[in-house]
């Protein structure tokens, strides 16, 4: 029979006391070298743990890089124009966390110094702190014992305590947020975290956790059950949406027309070549003809391009489109539009499926051999 929150709690009491040492020593012995665990700096962890969620450590590391090198401080941050920070996010996805990291910034310059708070309570009034970064920041940059929960804590924790229920389960999330904190009191909080994500990210994987190597095995309840293989159960996703865009590429003399789209929603801020959202059984044609006005002439297709976002299905099709050259107001969707040179698109912040599209359509190529003439 599976044990109960309150009996899974008790577990975790008897034996914190000898399986937070066989953490911290396997931490220190096994912990990859990261540009981030190099640093003391509340707001360069604080742009890692950002980065680091929903994305591969890997392709973390060189955008972590380069956006510290851009904007070194909270006060340089802050002092950015928003555009600037999703340029330099482009690619990364997620662009809601660009910009609430430079929301908070700005907050953080006007109302703490530029300096960050080191307590839960505090960091979780700025924007884009939930409960698990804000228990990052305050655990790993302030050393406060501040409980997280992220997917590899909480398939370590499910697997060492044999906590059932999917995911999405309300009564498995209170209870591990309870492990969490309970666990984390004591020496080292921030390490300890640290511990468990690791220990989750490079051992206890999703798919055949190496049970042998790990420091923990003689806690773990799922391993002595022979449930290691079924906790935690698959989360439920959302069926797949496709969304269908009608694209135009228009360009004029080495420059491209390019969009910018209000602040909130999918792409938001975000530089792209105009279009729009195509429901089913809608002519592209007839479309575009009606965003861009009776002087536009549309071309044939010229391309299609699929992608696969985290939730959905992304179609691009691509339509030449020759518009006048004194553009008047942008249409509805977007804050404005500009004829950009082809070769300075790259420092706006672009979706990477509009910057491949962009990349097929009008390779910097063009531009080149057009000057060379
Ligand atoms: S013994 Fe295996 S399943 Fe249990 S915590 Fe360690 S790696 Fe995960």
């Amino acid at each position: 029979m599976p044990a109960t929150p309150l009996e899974i709690v008790e577990a975790a009491k008897a034996n914190r006391r000898t399986l937070r040492p066989a953490l911290l020593a396997w931490f220190d012995h096994n912990k990859r070298e990261l540009p981030w665990r190099d640093t003391r700096d509340p707001y360069a962890i604080w742009v890692s743990e950002v980065m680091l969620q929903q994305t591969q450590v890997d392709r973390v590391i060189a955008y972590y890089q380069r956006f510290l090198e851009r904007f070194p401080t909270v006060k340089s941050l802050a002092s950015a124009e928003v555009s600037d920070v999703l340029s330099l996010w482009s690619g990364l996805g997620y662009y809601s966390r660009a910009r609430n990291l430079h929301k908070a910034a700005v907050e953080l310059d006007a109302k703490h110094q530029g300096t960050l708070p080191s307590t839960v309570e505090a960091l979780r009034t700025l924007p884009g702190f939930g409960r698990y970064t804000a228990g990052a920041v305050a655990s790993i940059a302030f050393d406060q014992e501040a409980p997280l929960v992220d997917g590899n804590v909480a398939r370590v924790l499910s697997r060492l305590f044999e906590i059932d229920g999917a995911p999405q389960d309300k009564t498995r999330e209170a209870t591990l947020w309870e492990l969490a904190t309970l666990l984390v009191k004591g020496e080292r909080p921030g390490d300890f975290n640290q511990s468990l994500m690791e220990l989750g990210a490079t051992v206890c994987t999703p798919a055949s956790p190496t049970c042998l190597l790990c420091p923990v095995q003689t806690h773990c309840r799922a391993l002595a059950a022979g449930r290691v293989d079924e906790l935690p159960p698959p989360r439920k996703l959302p069926p797949r949406k496709r969304l269908e865009l009608a694209v135009a590429l228009s360009h004029r003399d080495g420059n491209v027309l390019l969009a910018r789209r209000p602040e909130s929603g999918l792409f938001g801020g975000l530089w792209e070549m105009p279009g729009l959202v195509l429901e089913k059984g809608t002519n592209p044609y007839a479309s575009l003809k009606a965003l861009f006005g009776k002087r536009a002439v549309i071309g044939p297709e010229m391309l299609v391009l699929e992608r696969t976002l985290t939730h959905r299905d992304l179609v691009l099709r691509l339509f030449p489109v020759d518009l006048p050259p004194r553009l008047k107001a942008p249409p509805d969707q977007y804050l404005e539009w500009r004829w950009i040179p082809r070769d300075q698109t790259h420092a706006l912040g672009m979706s990477s499926a509009m910057e491949s599209a962009l990349d097929e359509v009008f390779p910097l190529e063009v531009k080149k051999a057009r000057k060379r003439r």
